[in-house]
Protein backbone atom coordinates (compact mmCIF):
# COMPACT_ATOMS: atom_id res chain seq x y z
CA UNK A 1 0.00 0.00 0.00
CA UNK A 2 1.84 3.71 -1.35
CA UNK A 3 2.29 5.48 1.98
CA UNK A 4 -0.18 8.44 0.84
CA UNK A 5 -3.14 6.26 0.24
CA UNK A 6 -2.42 4.80 3.44
CA UNK A 7 -2.53 8.55 5.19
CA UNK A 8 -5.65 9.39 3.74
CA UNK A 9 -7.26 5.70 4.80
CA UNK A 10 -6.16 6.85 8.25
CA UNK A 11 -7.62 10.23 7.76
CA UNK A 12 -10.58 8.59 6.97
CA UNK A 13 -10.96 6.68 9.50
CA UNK A 14 -10.20 8.91 12.25
CA UNK A 15 -12.99 10.94 10.94
CA UNK A 16 -15.28 8.18 10.88
CA UNK A 17 -14.49 7.63 14.56
CA UNK A 18 -15.22 11.17 15.40
CA UNK A 19 -18.25 11.35 13.23
CA UNK A 20 -19.47 8.62 15.45
CA UNK A 21 -18.64 10.62 18.44
CA UNK A 22 -19.82 14.03 16.73
CA UNK A 23 -22.79 15.80 18.98
CA UNK A 24 -26.30 15.48 17.48
CA UNK A 25 -24.85 12.92 15.26
CA UNK A 26 -26.94 12.64 11.49
CA UNK A 27 -29.49 9.68 11.60
CA UNK A 28 -28.35 6.31 12.39
CA UNK A 29 -29.58 3.51 10.80
CA UNK A 30 -29.79 0.37 13.18
CA UNK A 31 -32.27 -1.76 11.48
CA UNK A 32 -35.16 -1.09 8.57
CA UNK A 33 -36.70 2.12 8.89
CA UNK A 34 -35.27 2.76 12.55
CA UNK A 35 -32.99 5.25 13.54
CA UNK A 36 -31.02 6.70 16.22
CA UNK A 37 -29.21 10.23 16.60
CA UNK A 38 -27.41 11.25 19.47
CA UNK A 39 -28.17 14.98 20.68
CA UNK A 40 -26.08 15.69 23.19
CA UNK A 41 -25.43 19.57 22.49
CA UNK A 42 -27.40 22.18 24.43
CA UNK A 43 -28.48 19.93 26.31
CA UNK A 44 -30.50 17.78 24.03
CA UNK A 45 -31.23 13.77 24.53
CA UNK A 46 -31.08 11.15 21.78
CA UNK A 47 -33.67 10.82 19.90
CA UNK A 48 -35.33 7.34 18.07
CA UNK A 49 -37.51 7.14 15.18
CA UNK A 50 -39.03 4.08 14.49
CA UNK A 51 -41.52 3.80 11.12
CA UNK A 52 -44.63 1.96 10.36
CA UNK A 53 -46.94 1.27 7.13
CA UNK A 54 -48.30 4.56 7.58
CA UNK A 55 -46.71 7.26 10.45
CA UNK A 56 -43.62 7.79 12.71
CA UNK A 57 -42.78 7.15 16.79
CA UNK A 58 -40.05 9.27 17.76
CA UNK A 59 -39.24 8.25 20.81
CA UNK A 60 -38.26 11.10 23.38
CA UNK A 61 -39.97 15.22 22.67
CA UNK A 62 -36.54 16.66 23.61
CA UNK A 63 -36.64 20.27 24.27
CA UNK A 64 -38.01 22.11 22.27
CA UNK A 65 -35.08 23.78 19.53
CA UNK A 66 -34.14 19.98 19.04
CA UNK A 67 -37.75 19.21 18.09
CA UNK A 68 -37.96 21.61 15.40
CA UNK A 69 -34.74 20.22 14.48
CA UNK A 70 -36.32 16.83 14.81
CA UNK A 71 -39.61 18.10 12.76
CA UNK A 72 -37.35 18.45 9.75
CA UNK A 73 -35.00 15.62 10.38
CA UNK A 74 -37.80 13.26 10.14
CA UNK A 75 -39.40 15.07 7.20
CA UNK A 76 -36.22 13.95 5.66
CA UNK A 77 -36.19 10.18 6.26
CA UNK A 78 -39.52 9.71 5.45
CA UNK A 79 -42.56 11.32 4.07
CA UNK A 80 -44.95 9.54 6.58
CA UNK A 81 -46.28 11.94 9.25
CA UNK A 82 -45.12 11.78 13.19
CA UNK A 83 -48.19 10.03 14.57
CA UNK A 84 -46.91 9.95 18.17
CA UNK A 85 -44.13 11.15 20.30
CA UNK A 86 -43.11 8.96 23.38
CA UNK A 87 -41.76 10.37 26.42
CA UNK A 88 -39.80 8.32 27.88
CA UNK A 89 -39.92 10.34 31.62
CA UNK A 90 -40.40 13.99 33.05
CA UNK A 91 -37.26 15.55 32.38
CA UNK A 92 -36.75 18.60 30.35
CA UNK A 93 -34.33 17.48 27.59
CA UNK A 94 -36.99 14.68 27.11
CA UNK A 95 -40.65 15.86 27.34
CA UNK A 96 -40.32 20.08 26.83
CA UNK A 97 -40.28 20.02 23.38
CA UNK A 98 -44.07 18.13 23.88
CA UNK A 99 -45.81 21.40 22.34
CA UNK A 100 -43.99 21.76 19.47
CA UNK A 101 -45.25 17.87 18.00
CA UNK A 102 -48.76 18.68 19.05
CA UNK A 103 -48.64 21.27 16.97
CA UNK A 104 -47.05 19.64 14.41
CA UNK A 105 -50.44 17.21 14.76
CA UNK A 106 -48.54 14.20 16.52
CA UNK A 107 -49.75 12.73 19.79
CA UNK A 108 -47.37 12.50 22.92
CA UNK A 109 -47.97 9.76 25.02
CA UNK A 110 -46.37 8.58 28.37
CA UNK A 111 -46.44 6.40 31.19
CA UNK A 112 -48.92 7.63 34.05
CA UNK A 113 -45.93 7.88 36.33
CA UNK A 114 -44.60 11.01 33.98
CA UNK A 115 -47.85 13.03 34.34
CA UNK A 116 -47.75 12.56 37.90
CA UNK A 117 -44.00 13.38 37.99
CA UNK A 118 -44.51 16.48 35.93
CA UNK A 119 -47.67 17.25 38.30
CA UNK A 120 -45.40 17.09 41.36
CA UNK A 121 -42.09 18.88 40.01
CA UNK A 122 -43.63 21.32 37.06
CA UNK A 123 -44.26 24.41 36.48
CA UNK A 124 -41.35 24.48 39.30
CA UNK A 125 -38.88 23.44 37.18
CA UNK A 126 -39.91 24.44 33.70
CA UNK A 127 -39.39 28.17 35.06
CA UNK A 128 -36.18 27.67 36.53
CA UNK A 129 -34.95 26.41 33.32
CA UNK A 130 -36.58 29.26 31.56
CA UNK A 131 -34.28 31.31 32.33
CA UNK A 132 -31.35 29.87 30.92
CA UNK A 133 -32.84 28.30 27.86
CA UNK A 134 -33.54 30.39 24.88
CA UNK A 135 -36.02 27.75 22.99
CA UNK A 136 -38.20 27.45 25.81
CA UNK A 137 -38.48 30.98 25.97
CA UNK A 138 -39.70 30.67 22.57
CA UNK A 139 -42.55 29.04 23.25
CA UNK A 140 -44.17 31.89 25.26
CA UNK A 141 -45.69 28.82 27.74
CA UNK A 142 -45.32 28.80 31.31
CA UNK A 143 -45.60 24.69 32.07
CA UNK A 144 -44.70 21.65 29.96
CA UNK A 145 -47.31 20.33 28.25
CA UNK A 146 -48.66 17.18 29.55
CA UNK A 147 -48.52 13.87 27.48
CA UNK A 148 -51.95 13.88 25.79
CA UNK A 149 -52.47 10.26 26.40
CA UNK A 150 -51.62 8.34 29.89
CA UNK A 151 -50.90 4.93 30.12
CA UNK A 152 -52.30 2.97 32.65
CA UNK A 153 -50.93 -0.30 34.20
CA UNK A 154 -47.42 -1.64 32.51
CA UNK A 155 -47.33 -2.04 28.67
CA UNK A 156 -49.05 -0.82 25.25
CA UNK A 157 -48.46 -2.89 22.32
CA UNK A 158 -48.71 -0.69 18.52
CA UNK A 159 -48.84 -2.81 16.24
CA UNK A 160 -50.42 -2.19 12.42
CA UNK A 161 -49.08 -5.71 10.85
CA UNK A 162 -45.74 -4.12 9.73
CA UNK A 163 -44.18 -3.68 13.59
CA UNK A 164 -44.70 -4.49 16.80
CA UNK A 165 -43.80 -2.18 19.33
CA UNK A 166 -43.83 -2.48 22.77
CA UNK A 167 -44.21 0.38 25.32
CA UNK A 168 -43.37 -0.93 29.04
CA UNK A 169 -42.86 0.03 32.37
CA UNK A 170 -40.60 -2.02 34.26
CA UNK A 171 -40.31 0.07 37.46
CA UNK A 172 -39.26 2.60 39.44
CA UNK A 173 -35.34 3.59 38.19
CA UNK A 174 -34.53 7.09 36.87
CA UNK A 175 -37.65 8.34 37.71
CA UNK A 176 -40.97 6.86 38.79
CA UNK A 177 -42.34 6.98 34.90
CA UNK A 178 -39.72 5.39 33.22
CA UNK A 179 -40.89 3.99 30.05
CA UNK A 180 -38.77 1.84 27.72
CA UNK A 181 -39.56 1.06 24.16
CA UNK A 182 -38.77 -2.21 22.86
CA UNK A 183 -38.90 -4.17 19.30
CA UNK A 184 -39.08 -7.77 20.07
CA UNK A 185 -38.65 -8.35 15.94
CA UNK A 186 -35.39 -6.61 16.01
CA UNK A 187 -34.40 -6.95 19.37
CA UNK A 188 -34.37 -3.06 20.04
CA UNK A 189 -34.63 -1.66 23.10
CA UNK A 190 -34.62 2.25 24.14
CA UNK A 191 -34.11 2.56 27.44
CA UNK A 192 -34.62 6.76 27.91
CA UNK A 193 -32.23 7.80 31.16
CA UNK A 194 -32.56 4.53 32.69
CA UNK A 195 -30.03 3.54 30.95
CA UNK A 196 -27.42 6.48 29.68
CA UNK A 197 -24.01 5.93 28.22
CA UNK A 198 -21.64 7.87 29.76
CA UNK A 199 -21.44 9.52 33.26
CA UNK A 200 -24.80 11.54 32.51
CA UNK A 201 -27.52 10.01 34.77
CA UNK A 202 -28.50 12.56 37.93
CA UNK A 203 -30.27 10.45 40.71
CA UNK A 204 -32.26 12.84 42.06
CA UNK A 205 -35.92 11.41 40.56
CA UNK A 206 -34.88 7.73 41.15
CA UNK A 207 -35.60 4.77 43.17
CA UNK A 208 -31.75 3.72 43.02
CA UNK A 209 -32.30 0.40 45.23
CA UNK A 210 -34.91 -0.33 42.72
CA UNK A 211 -33.49 0.40 39.64
CA UNK A 212 -31.06 -2.33 38.95
CA UNK A 213 -34.48 -4.64 39.21
CA UNK A 214 -36.08 -2.76 36.58
CA UNK A 215 -32.75 -3.03 34.30
CA UNK A 216 -32.57 -6.54 35.29
CA UNK A 217 -36.54 -6.77 33.35
CA UNK A 218 -34.55 -4.71 30.27
CA UNK A 219 -31.60 -7.15 30.70
CA UNK A 220 -33.87 -10.72 30.69
CA UNK A 221 -35.70 -9.05 27.01
CA UNK A 222 -32.30 -9.97 25.15
CA UNK A 223 -31.92 -6.39 23.39
CA UNK A 224 -29.34 -7.04 20.43
CA UNK A 225 -29.30 -3.21 20.73
CA UNK A 226 -29.46 -0.87 23.44
CA UNK A 227 -30.46 2.65 22.93
CA UNK A 228 -29.64 4.96 25.71
CA UNK A 229 -31.25 8.56 26.28
CA UNK A 230 -27.34 9.77 26.03
CA UNK A 231 -24.42 8.96 24.65
CA UNK A 232 -24.14 6.24 22.24
CA UNK A 233 -25.61 3.77 21.22
CA UNK A 234 -24.49 -0.25 22.46
CA UNK A 235 -25.44 -3.61 22.95
CA UNK A 236 -26.62 -5.31 26.19
CA UNK A 237 -23.09 -4.11 28.39
CA UNK A 238 -24.90 -1.00 28.67
CA UNK A 239 -27.39 -1.91 30.66
CA UNK A 240 -25.67 -4.44 32.60
CA UNK A 241 -22.86 -1.52 33.20
CA UNK A 242 -25.20 0.78 34.01
CA UNK A 243 -27.44 -1.44 36.79
CA UNK A 244 -23.24 -2.60 37.82
CA UNK A 245 -22.95 0.90 38.60
CA UNK A 246 -25.45 1.56 40.93
CA UNK A 247 -25.22 -1.85 42.76
CA UNK A 248 -21.88 -1.20 43.56
CA UNK A 249 -22.61 2.98 44.15
CA UNK A 250 -25.08 1.58 46.58
CA UNK A 251 -22.95 -0.41 48.63
CA UNK A 252 -20.55 1.17 48.84
CA UNK A 253 -22.17 4.23 50.57
CA UNK A 254 -23.97 2.43 52.25
CA UNK A 255 -20.62 0.20 53.64
CA UNK A 256 -19.53 3.83 54.81
CA UNK A 257 -22.91 5.29 55.80
CA UNK A 258 -22.90 1.59 58.48
CA UNK A 259 -19.92 2.79 59.58
CA UNK A 260 -20.93 6.20 60.55
CA UNK A 261 -19.83 8.48 58.07
CA UNK A 262 -21.71 11.48 56.36
CA UNK A 263 -21.44 11.99 52.59
CA UNK A 264 -18.97 14.59 53.41
CA UNK A 265 -16.65 11.87 54.84
CA UNK A 266 -16.88 9.80 52.33
CA UNK A 267 -14.16 8.64 50.32
CA UNK A 268 -15.87 6.22 47.34
CA UNK A 269 -14.12 4.54 44.76
CA UNK A 270 -15.42 2.09 42.34
CA UNK A 271 -14.06 -0.85 40.53
CA UNK A 272 -13.05 1.05 37.20
CA UNK A 273 -15.65 0.18 34.52
CA UNK A 274 -18.23 1.60 37.18
CA UNK A 275 -16.34 4.78 35.98
CA UNK A 276 -18.13 5.29 32.62
CA UNK A 277 -21.40 6.43 34.64
CA UNK A 278 -19.63 7.97 37.85
CA UNK A 279 -18.82 11.42 36.60
CA UNK A 280 -14.47 11.04 36.56
CA UNK A 281 -13.33 14.84 37.17
CA UNK A 282 -16.24 16.43 38.33
CA UNK A 283 -16.04 15.93 42.10
CA UNK A 284 -19.31 18.00 42.30
CA UNK A 285 -21.92 15.59 40.72
CA UNK A 286 -19.81 12.27 42.09
CA UNK A 287 -20.92 14.37 45.42
CA UNK A 288 -24.46 14.75 44.51
CA UNK A 289 -24.51 10.99 43.19
CA UNK A 290 -23.60 10.39 46.88
CA UNK A 291 -25.43 12.19 48.63
CA UNK A 292 -28.46 10.92 46.83
CA UNK A 293 -27.89 7.64 47.35
CA UNK A 294 -27.39 8.59 51.32
CA UNK A 295 -30.31 9.73 51.39
CA UNK A 296 -32.09 7.48 50.32
CA UNK A 297 -30.84 4.88 52.70
CA UNK A 298 -31.61 7.28 55.74
CA UNK A 299 -34.71 8.21 54.58
CA UNK A 300 -35.74 4.58 54.30
CA UNK A 301 -37.68 5.22 50.74
CA UNK A 302 -37.15 6.30 47.35
CA UNK A 303 -34.44 9.47 47.03
CA UNK A 304 -36.42 10.39 44.76
CA UNK A 305 -39.84 10.36 46.92
CA UNK A 306 -38.39 12.76 49.51
CA UNK A 307 -38.78 16.78 48.40
CA UNK A 308 -35.99 17.90 46.77
CA UNK A 309 -34.87 21.02 44.21
CA UNK A 310 -33.58 19.90 41.04
CA UNK A 311 -29.81 20.98 40.75
ZN1 LIG B 1 -31.87 13.04 29.84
Amino acid sequence: MGRKFAQVLLLLSMSIAAGLRAQNSPPHLIARGVWFMTGDTNGYSNTVVIEMRDYLIVVDANYPGRAKELLAITKQLSPKPVRYVFDTHAHGDHAYGNSVWTAAGATTLAFQGVTDEMNRWEPTRWRNALRSRADLQATGENDVQRPQMSIAGDKLTLNDGTREVDLLFLGWGHTPGDGYVWLPAEKILATGDAAVNGPRNKLLDANIANWPKALDKAIALGPLHVLPGHGDAGGIEVLQGQRQFLVDLYAAVKAQADAGKKPSEMQIELPAPDNVWFPVGRADLRQQDIETVYLEITSHQPAGATPHEWR
